[in-house]
């Protein structure tokens, strides 16, 4: 899997280690290979998850996630990678409350809100085919889709992760090709991302999952931009060490092609503007 990591760009904006139910890897290791590859920053996005039983459902408390990863980050500033406390929240309407409440009350340097498939969904393997049988392609993507599209408008996120992860669950069913033949269906998500100025993640984990395609595909990111979206992510969503920053060269390259020069990344306090050509200065940013 190592041939694909990527060398020399800015942020790697979206991370697992042992403190997400679903990886085992220390910190230091993402640090240690972000520092062989010429990656200065990395955010550490552990899962957050507000359902009881999910499985990020207090999984590890808050404080400890923090301590873990700020200690870290004090550990690494020196060898030449910024690390930053993040988290990447599993998107509930029914626990919106929840999710708001613990926003309020925690403090994360930078915050991805993603929808999942968990147990009880439409798109599990186990119900998937019976849910696409006799659907047209916007009844199948609907429950999806108007969860991600509550988790933009509700405007508690810095970034929106892996947009349409779905496809993911209903290969074969339904084909990245089928979804490109509709992209109308990401309209509305697109539209709410703009309105809010919330940030679409490019997610590259996708080109190593059954959809062989990034979360979202070059097109969609295009489209973002032409309506006007100014507000990018790109992370690998790396469970494991030899997934880090894999290939988020390709990420970089779709933003580009796109036309996006910058991404919109938070460290904390407000959101700030990183150039995504590596440069000496990259790290210092400019406040959005
Ligand atoms: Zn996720
Ligand atoms: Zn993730």
């Amino acid at each position: 899997m190592t041939d694909r990591q990527a060398r020399d760009v800015p942020l790697d904006a979206h991370l697992h280690t042992h403190l997400s139910p679903d990886s085992q890897v220390r910190v230091d290791t993402f640090a240690a290979q972000a520092v062989g590859l010429g990656i200065p920053e990395i955010a550490i996005t552990d899962h957050v998850d507000f359902e009881p039983g999910a499985p990020a459902y207090r999984y590890v408390s808050f404080a400890d996630r923090e301590r873990s990863v700020r200690e870290a980050a004090e550990r690494w500033a020196e060898r030449g990678v910024a690390i930053r406390f993040g988290a990447e929240i599993t998107w509930d309407s029914r626990w919106a409350e929840d999710i708001r409440d613990h926003l309020r009350h925690h403090a994360y340097d930078f915050t991805i809100g993603s929808v999942h498939v968990y147990r009880g969904s439409p798109y599990e393997a186990a119900s998937v085919g019976g849910w696409v049988a006799g659907r047209s392609l916007p009844e199948v993507m609907e429950p999806y889709f108007s969860e991600v599209e509550q988790a933009i408008r509700s405007g508690l996120f810095d970034a929106i992760g892996h947009l349409d992860v779905v496809k993911r669950y209903l290969a074969p069913h339904v084909t990245a090709a089928d979804l490109a033949g509709a992209p109308e269906l990401y309209e509305p998500l697109l539209a709410a991302l703009v309105d809010g100025g919330t940030a679409l993640e490019i997610n590259t984990s996708g080109l190593r999952q059954e959809a062989k395609e990034i979360y979202p595909p070059a097109h969609i990111v295009g489209r973002f931009r032409e309506l006007g979206g100014e507000r990018i992510t790109i992370g690998s969503d790396a469970h494991r060490a030899d997934t880090f920053a894999w290939a988020l060269d390709d990420g970089y390259r779709v933003a580009a092609a796109a036309g996006f020069e910058a991404l919109a990344f938070r460290r904390g306090a407000g959101p700030v503007v990183v150039p995504m050509a590596t440069a000496p200065n990259a790290l210092a940013g400019r406040s959005l």
